[in-house]
């Protein structure tokens, strides 16, 4: 067979990531058995499912199982398993690549962790970086791996030093084969084809793989009665035992949610979560339950200690297998828990379940609608039992996620709304939850005041807030994206209506008539003179030292919202918006003054424009002309000046 050896190149961050994984790991070599016996599993998996609606694709091969064969001699140590495979493409996909955006996120966030000194194993063991972990033991890695129902097999190679090799081979049957060739080992360090030692750690960190870990492994047996010799007297001559290599299982393969809680240790939780989860941190949180009732189940579910930094950044996971009898259905099985729980990680095995079940039928399917219900209820009551410090952790991690049961989960709208934490105006540092904020309401306060933006400091300084903190009125700061959906979902707590401190009538004082007669022809001007940016001018009820602000009616898009959709490439007409100005401020009444002395100053024209300027840069807005601006500014700073008569009017150029 003719076969074409290609030559590639790692991503340059592949190889700065290998460096980091090996260093950083050393301290547990032992690992990546754990990590190469899950991938295993994991294709084992696959192929198992396959074959319910394809039973032909297992052929002959149809005993799963895990081989691990040591070579002390060559200083190899393969993992061999009949699992589903892979074909060319989906191993240049999968083992040559690391998807670039996430990747250099990651490494981005080592480097500030590395210069503030808070560099941590866990940071590392939150990017699972899987089939890579073979590189702490090994420098070079062969992977053979032949496809389900394809014929020609992929041969992947690579030292771990920037390049790798992929060429056409051929394998007898399905499934692949991973070959480290290990590094030469130090004194006193493991020895990874000896038999204890590889049997200690499948032990502890592989024990419930629920295939067969198997190795052939030397055992003396007594020579059976036709092969010994023996002499006149009938007594044997030489040997009577002999030395043999039998296939023997490592791992018991028990279904440890299927043990009681009494018979499983922490430890054991632990290293089955990650097992599942391909996460090396040990989970925050772990609920094991059994519903007993109509139907029975069992259910172990973890919360992860941090969210997930996907190397491959594929689609999200919803990390729930699913399981019948401890066979196997499915993996991240989306239909078990709603998209807000998605970071949980764990298993459901339901007896009752019809084991040729397809996900399409499983969304209709009463019992999955059933346990769904029962996960939400018992994941409701683990968060709202944690204590604080655990929330606080948790919140951190996974806030942003069960935030989007707000507007998704109309059931469940109030339950996740009592979970919610905020920074406010009078609590920047701590989060605190909404019934804390009604609680201290003010006795006169009818609603929940917030505002959403970007960035939590300008949330704290924006002018919009000015009246309220001058009242003493606490708000809700909101400054994840989010929160846009959740205010509009949620709409009321505990009967108070969320009102925003940005858009409309904030319900607080109002201008009387008369003062508004007085200031309409100076709104006027400045209203046409602005025509084509903003819908009206008027007198503000949100600022008390800030000289203008621009806010919206009520029900307009807020300009965090816009930000958001022309973000995420959505078309977002910008709606026009409300030029609001603090009659009390000095400023405002001087403009008038000029302007009834004499509405023909040009000058006039370039305060409107600037009252404009300096309401988008108070909220952190972009101006459209910067330059004209600073012009303007320069110019008024001049003029300024000059009227001090320290300084000599010709000196001043403008
Ligand atoms: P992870 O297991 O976290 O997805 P890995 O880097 O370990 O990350 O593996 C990447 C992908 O390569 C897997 O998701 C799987 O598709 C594929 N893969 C790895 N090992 C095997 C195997 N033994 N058999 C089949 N596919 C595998």
């Amino acid at each position: 067979m003719e076969t074409k050896k290609e030559t590639r190149q790692f991503k340059t961050e592949v190889q700065q990531l290998l460096k980091l994984i090996i260093n950083s790991l050393y301290s547990h070599p032992e690992i990546f058995l754990r990590e190469l016996i899950s991938n295993a599993s994991d294709a084992i998996d696959k192929i198992r499912f396959r074959s319910q609606t394809e039973p032909d694709i297992l052929g002959n091969d149809a005993v799963f199982r895990i081989k691990i064969v040591p070579d002390r001699e060559n200083a190899t140590l393969s993992i061999v398993d009949n699992g589903i495979g892979m074909g060319h493409d989906e191993v240049v996909e999968n083992i040559g690549t690391i998807a670039q955006s996430g990747t250099r996120a990651f490494l981005q966030a080592i480097e500030e962790a590395k210069k503030k000194d808070s560099l941590t194993p866990e940071m590392i063991g939150q990017f699972g970086v899987g089939f890579y972990s073979s590189f702490i033991v090994a420098d070079k890695v062969t992977l053979i791996t032949r496809a389900a129902g394809e014929d020609t097999a992929t041969k992947w190679e690579s030292n771990g030093d920037g390049s790798y090799t992929i060429e056409e081979t051929t394998k007898d049957s399905r499934g692949t084969t991973v070959i480290l060739h290990l590094k030469k080992t130090a004194d006193g360090e493991q020895d990874y084809t000896d038999e204890w030692t590889i049997r200690d750690i499948v032990k502890h960190h592989s024990d419930f793989v629920s295939y067969p870990v198997v190795m052939d492994v030397e055992k003396v047996e007594p020579i059976p009665e036709e092969k010994l010799i023996r002499d006149k007297e009938g007594k044997p001559v030489g040997n009577t035992t002999q030395k043999v290599f039998a296939e023997e299982t490592l791992n018991s393969m028990k279904a440890i949610w299927a043990k009681n809680k009494s018979q499983v240790t922490d430890d054991e939780y632990d290293e089955f979560y990650k097992h599942i989860s391909h996460d090396w941190n040990p989970p925050m949180e772990r609920l094991h339950i059994k519903f007993e009732g109509t139907t029975e189940y069992t259910a172990l579910l973890y919360i992860p200690s941090k969210m997930p930094f996907d190397l491959h950044m594929r689609e999200p996971k919803h990390g729930i297998n699913l399981y019948c009898k401890r066979v196997f259905i499915m993996d991240d099985c989306k239909e078990l828990v709603p998209e807000y729980f998605s970071f949980v990680q764990g298993v459901v095995d339901a007896p009752d379940l019809n084991l040729n079940i397809s996900r399409e039928i499983l969304q209709k399917d009463s019992l999955v609608k059933n346990i769904r219900k029962n996960l939400i209820k018992r994941l409701f009551g683990l968060l709202e039992e944690m204590d604080q410090e655990k929330y606080d952790r948790f919140y951190a991690e996974f806030g942003p996620v069960l935030k989007v049961g707000i507007p998704t989960d109309y059931e469940n709208k109030e339950r996740i709304a009592k979970l919610l934490r905020y920074r406010t105006t009078k609590s920047a540092e701590k989060y605190i939850s909404l019934k804390e904020y009604v609680d201290r309401m003010k006795p006169d306060q009818e609603d929940i005041y917030y505002i959403t933006g970007e960035n939590l400091t300008a949330l704290l300084n924006s002018p919009h807030l000015e009246r309220l903190k001058d009242k003493d009125i606490e708000v809700v700061l909101m400054s994840d994206p989010v929160d846009e959906w959740v205010v509009q979902g949620l709409q009321k707590y505990e009967g108070k209506k969320l009102r925003s401190a940005e858009k409309g009538d904030l319900g607080l004082d109002s201008v009387d008539d008369e003062t508004k007669s007085q200031y309409s022809a100076l709104f006027d001007f400045i209203r046409t003179r602005l025509e084509s940016k903003i819908k009206e001018v008027k007198p503000s009820t949100h600022l008390k030292h800030s000289v203008a602000c621009l806010s919206g009616d009520s029900y307009d898009m807020s300009a965090y919202m816009e930000k958001i959709l022309k973000a995420t490439g959505q078309k977002a007409e910008p709606a026009k918006r409300v030029l609001e100005l603090n009659i009390d401020h000095p400023a405002i009444t001087r403009i008038k003054a000029l302007f009834e002395h004499d509405k023909g100053d040009p000058v006039l024209a370039d305060y409107a424009d600037l009252l404009l300027d300096l309401a988008v840069i108070s909220e952190g807005g972009k101006l459209d002309d910067p330059a004209r601006f600073s012009k303007t500014i320069g110019n008024l700073m001049a003029q300024a000046l000059v009227m001090d008569d320290f300084v000599e009017t010709d000196a001043v150029e403008v």
